[in-house]
């Protein structure tokens, strides 16, 4: 069931003769001669100017309630990344006109999954943090909250990955072809943005002023994406910055001759939005990615006080209609670039300043690994945005005299809490001391916070810290992935569920009804039938559907350990190959990753899982009982044939590490059960399902701590485990011809600091215990589908919407501007 918004495109008439004009006036074709990708042109572009009308219709409701209220605030959202995947299907599921166009598409014989096959993701982000910003804005417009997303317009998204002999190679993303029809161009609302410059400080008449001359000065053009919300008429947008020249030539140097100096200006400029950086928590301390955060910050900024000021006519009242979010520390530079504008532009007082500004922005924190907390070197800073770095310096400056009257004496604290030291800028101290508001992203994380990573900052300001638990757009994940499941639970407990979460803990109640238990099997066997096919189709060899689909697919990083996976794979194999008579349901492991580039270990670990696999699945004696499949490319359209079938997923990362987690809660709202550690957000899927319904293992947070105290020897595991002492040592030997050496060596030699460092080996024997515990509860087969049934019933609680309205009430302060009627 679909929501209808009343209006001309939902009559089937009128949409078949816009597709057929577009057909015959632009592509020069017709119903019955159209392919595919013809037909999603044709279909795409109509919907975007459906969203383009309502998005005119929405924009004078929005205003006028906002020049009413003191009650409501625009919000901005600010991400480097956002992994919007598709959009058709999306788009036509939320605007209720899903079966129309699937209606059309069947009279023409065409299958509607080839046709949304045909658009290319826009994968503007590496994983998690991305895909949740896309999760969000759905929320934010389903729920009719008045939001705008601002991030880049890379011409290249993360790369495409292909495996080569086992190893990663990495190709350019080219999405723009196919995704440029979802893109309405800004030209009027360009902003400059100057970098570089000779810069001056000067006193007048006791005050601080400044020159800047010879800035090199770059366009930012915006690009609007439409965001379409379920049951409403809201259409909020993400406008992405796409870098230009300002002067296309340097007429100079083109005078004097030297065409390829002036055509040089134009090309480093547009360098800027070139490419996505396919850093995921790893440092990437590149002058080119502090361009992007400036261009994105500086541009969005100028947009934000423009809208204000053309709404308001003044800045007075800016926090109190304004709420400035960033997601992650990359666009940390809102701060000293709000301030910018505020005083150079405006003429305010620095403290009035900075009372508004602090009073508008927010963070989400999204890491605590040590490394991947964002720093930038000084003299970076200093020669590429001078008066943001004069303005940093006095951020600074304020701060230290107010932290020492909090901690008097303490240099070390206060040095360690400021913004500036040891010749680097600390962007989430920045963030801290610049926001109102500092959220992790679930219970666990953000008590590691307050604990740990900003626990000064906790002690002078604990009002500050909060948190806001992940969520997933459950309408794209559940509904729209799975949407066979999607119809049963229509039919058990109505469809009040897809507007209002809440509703699917009424799906428990089924939890020992045998009908539904049986149905949920069989949904769960299509789906894995489906994505069968499609991994036979897309590498030539499909897993066996009556095997059980255990999925570790996320990016490929030490700390999720899928080295740990791996091992016991392994051991598996170790275990068939001494007993080829064991009695086992065939297993399928099922990988999806991608390697930051540059991140040689991680592409190591990837070649291990392809050579394995290489091995395992070419030897007669096992391959009917174990298999191994590495999912290439893994991608957001990936990810949604993937959930549907995943009955086992694996969240097994070191405990403390992970902060949340969302491919967690996707597998499990479509009946997935967990084996995971107590980290990030598995904490909270174990308080909603209960013990019993989820398979939980290794050392706790405060354990892992304690174990790094007191002095971790993996070489004492390894050497006292024959088990996982053999595991490790095939590694010598390797797979597929390949030795892993290097691997074993990771695990049991000192490299850097410590062997095995995301001690794996550590919780490798309660690792094997879950998973046999979890391969008995699987051959109870009602016990299994009631656990899965309380699984999909219990992920209520992990809706983005739910995310949304938290962020809303205690962050930013703010309600809806047109309430969806169909929700609470
Ligand atoms: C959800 C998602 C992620 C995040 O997965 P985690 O398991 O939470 O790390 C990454 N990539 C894609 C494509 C996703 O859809």
């Amino acid at each position: 069931m679909e929501k209808k918004a009343a209006n001309k495109y939902n009559d089937p008439s009128y949409f078949r003769g816009q597709v057929e004009t577009y057909l015959t006036n632009i592509l020069h074709t017709d119903l019955k001669n159209a392919t595919p990708a013809n037909m999603y042109q044709a279909i795409a572009q109509l919907i975007n100017r459906e969203l383009g009308e309502m998005r005119l219709a929405y924009n004078d409701k929005r205003k006028s309630v906002q020049k009413s209220t003191d009650k409501t605030k625009k919000v901005y959202y600010i991400c480097m990344e956002f992994l919007m995947g598709q959009s058709l299907k999306n788009n036509l599921y939320n605007l209720g006109q899903q079966a129309m166009a699937e209606d059309l598409l069947r009279e023409i014989h065409m299958d509607p999954q080839v046709l949304y096959d045909q658009e290319p993701d826009a994968g503007l982000g590496n994983g998690g943090l991305g895909r949740l910003a896309a999760c969000f804005m759905d929320a934010l417009t389903t729920q009719g909250y008045d939001a705008t997303g601002y991030s880049l317009c890379y011409e290249y998204g993360l790369f495409r990955q292909k495996i080569v002999d086992g190893w990663q190679v990495e190709f350019p993303d080219n999405w723009l072809p196919g995704g440029r029809v979802w893109l309405n161009p800004r030209e009027e609302d360009t902003f400059e943005v100057n970098f570089y410059g000779d810069y001056h400080e000067y006193w007048e008449n006791g005050q601080l002023k400044y020159t800047l001359t010879d800035p090199q000065t770059v366009e930012a053009v915006p690009y609007d994406l439409f965001i379409s919300g379920s049951g409403t008429t809201a259409v909020n947008k993400l406008r992405l910055w796409s870098a230009r020249s300002s002067g296309s030539f340097d007429m100079n140097a083109f005078n004097s001759g030297d065409f390829t100096k002036a055509a040089q200006r134009t090309n480093s400029a547009e360098m800027i939005t070139k490419v996505l950086y396919p850093a995921d928590n790893i440092p990437e301390g590149k002058e080119l990615r502090l361009k992007q955060q400036y261009l994105m910050v500086s541009a969005s900024c100028q947009n934000i006080v423009r809208d204000q000021l053309h709404l308001y006519g003044t800045l007075d009242n800016f926090h109190k209609k304004t709420a400035i979010h960033i997601n992650d520390t990359h666009p940390a530079l809102v701060v000293p670039e709000l301030m910018r504008i505020f005083m150079d532009d405006y003429g305010m007082g620095w403290e009035k300043a900075w009372e508004i500004v602090s009073n508008t922005v927010s963070y989400t924190n999204h890491t605590v690994l040590a490394e991947a907390l964002e720093k930038w070197n000084s003299s970076l800073v200093q020669s590429m945005m001078p008066r943001i770095y004069g303005i940093l310096q006095e951020i600074d400056r304020r701060f230290r005299i107010q932290a020492f009257s909090r901690f008097p004496g303490d240099s070390g604290k206060v040095d360690y809490m400021a913004v500036l030291q040891d010749r680097e800028v600390r962007m989430a101290n920045l963030s801290v001391i610049g926001s109102h508001k500092v959220n992790g992203v679930s219970k666990l994380h953000s008590q590691i916070l307050k604990d740990d990573v900003f626990h000064d900052f906790y002690l002078a300001t604990p009002e500050k810290f909060t948190n806001v638990t992940n969520g997933i757009a459950y309408r794209r994940w559940l509904c729209q992935a799975n949407p066979e499941l999607a119809s049963l639970l229509d039919d058990c407990i109505g469809s009040a569920y897809r507007l209002d979460s809440s509703q699917l803990k009424l799906f428990a109640a089924y939890r020992s009804d045998v009908g539904v238990q049986e149905e949920v099997e069989k949904i769960k066997r299509n789906n894995k039938v489906r994505l069968s096919n499609f991994i036979g189709q897309q590498w030539g060899s499909a897993p066996d559907p009556d095997s059980i689909f255990i999925v570790q697919a996320k990016r490929l990083h030490e700390y999720k350990r899928q080295l740990l996976n791996v091992l016991r794979i392994i051991s598996r194999y170790q275990a068939i190959k001494a007993d080829p008579n064991i009695d086992m349901r065939p297993e399928t492991y099922i990988f999806g990753a991608k390697a930051a580039p540059s991140y040689y270990h991680a592409k190591f670990i990837i070649q291990l899982i392809n050579k394995l696999a290489d091995e395992i699945n070419s030897d007669p004696a096992v391959s009917d009982k174990l298999r191994v499949v590495f999912l290439e490319n893994y991608s957001v359209s990936i990810a949604e044939k993937l959930m549907p079938a995943t009955e086992v997923s694996e969240q097994i990362s070191l405990a403390g590490k992970e902060a949340s987690g969302t491919g967690n809660m996707k597998m499990m709202i479509n009946g997935g059960i967990t084996i995971g550690t107590l980290d990030g957000a598995n904490v909270e899927i174990r308080e909603a399902v209960g013990p019993d319904n989820i398979f939980i293992f290794g050392m706790t947070a405060d354990e892992v701590r304690d174990c790094l105290h007191r002095g971790y020897d993996s070489s004492k595991i390894y050497s006292s485990d024959p088990v996982l002492k053999a595991a490790v040592d095939s590694l010598d030997r390797g797979f597929g011809g390949v030795s892993f050496s290097n691997i074993k060596e990771y695990l049991l030699k000192p490299t850097y600091s410590i062997a095995d460092p995301y001690m794996c080996l550590m919780d490798f024997k309660d690792y094997c215990r879950a998973h046999d515990e979890l391969a008995a509860a699987y051959e109870d087969r009602q016990r299994w589908n009631s656990m899965s049934i309380e699984n999909i019933a219990y992920a209520d609680r992990f809706s983005a919407d739910r995310s949304i309205r938290n962020y809303a009430d205690m962050i930013w302060d703010t309600r809806p501007v047109l309430p969806n009627p169909s929700m609470k």
